[in-house]
């Protein structure tokens, strides 16, 4: 099989992430000890001896503190996406506070890598029915596509609403809003023993035997299905500070870190990714940077 496949990463701290999150944490960001700079350039190191090339979704908190950081890996070939600025589930935010924030991300990346930025991911896939108000934001803040919705989800409601059926590309669908056209790319899913897994975090790249991931992949690949694999910059970073949270949270976030770096490397010896931006690219008109309102969907 020749599919070209799309390999992304979200670019936050280890202290970032939701399972782990609360007000009390969040007020000591500043003082927690930062590690995404040596993680992502570990990262770097892996994909440029590779060949392979990917969509980092970076947090707009990071990027002000790492400018060189995001400059370095728009320099080496890849996009660079947004994964919002504070790292808040969409649910728990208003319409306004969510434009604020999806806004102040993609100035702070298109300062720093001079280019659009095109591509957003909720913090956690957080983007459901309930929380659907988000799409024809990002359309109109400038964002060509999105990458948040669960897998296995049906659509929302909202993206349905208008020109009928949704187009579809593999597994990309070009979703019609209020505001115009939006490219979904959402993280694929695999059946396992019958189940049905998702490829959006939960560790499911560290905690499966890495020959049952790897045939279950092949099997998405030989049915036809590109593959959007999600990983978090910090799943590099088998000496991170432990923090304290839940059993199950701790089981996820800490298991088998030392074998992602090892896994990444088979994966791009046996599969071709690109950036998600080169696969919607031939099948989308993008529009100049800063004038883009809408994408125009075809295939
Ligand atoms: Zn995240």
């Amino acid at each position: 099989m020749n599919l070209i496949h799309c390999l992304t990463f979200d670019i936050e701290e280890h202290f970032h992430v939701t399972a782990f999150d609360s007000p009390m944490r969040r007020r000591h960001w500043n003082q927690l000890e930062s590690r995404v700079q040596q993680t992502t350039e570990r990262l770097l190191a892996v994909l440029e001896q590779e060949h392979g090339r990917a969509t980092f979704f970076v947090l707009g908190w990071v990027a002000e503190r790492h400018p060189r950081l995001v400059q370095a890996i728009a320099q080496h070939g890849h996009e660079v996406a947004s994964h919002g600025y504070a790292h808040e589930l969409i649910t728990v935010q208003t319409p306004s506070r969510f434009r604020e924030d999806v806004r102040r991300a993609k100035g702070i990346l298109e300062d720093l890598i001079g280019a659009p930025v095109l591509g957003y991911r909720a913090p956690s896939f957080t983007i459901t029915a309930e929380t659907s108000w988000a799409f024809p934001i990002l359309v109109e803040e400038g964002y060509h596509y999105d990458s948040s919705v669960p897998p296995n989800q049906p659509l929302p409601p909202t993206a349905r609403r208008r020109n009928g059926k949704p187009g579809t590309v593999g597994s990309f669908q070009c979703l019609p809003t209020d505001a115009g056209m939006l490219w979904e790319a959402p993280p694929s899913t695999v059946q396992i023993a019958g189940v049905r897994m998702s490829l959006a975090g939960d560790g499911y790249f560290r905690l499966l035997p890495y020959g049952l991931l790897l045939r279950s992949l092949k099997r998405v690949e030989t049915d036809g299905h590109p593959l959007v694999m999600c990983l978090r910059s910090w799943e590099l970073d088998p000496d991170q500070p432990r923090m304290r949270g839940r059993l199950l949270s701790r089981l996820r976030h800490y298991v088998n870190l030392h074998k992602t770096e090892g896994r990444l490397a088979c994966l791009l010896r046996e599969f071709r990714f690109v950036p998600i931006r080169d696969a919607i690219a031939p099948v989308s008109v993008l529009t100049p940077w800063g004038t883009a309102r809408q994408v125009a969907c075809k295939g």
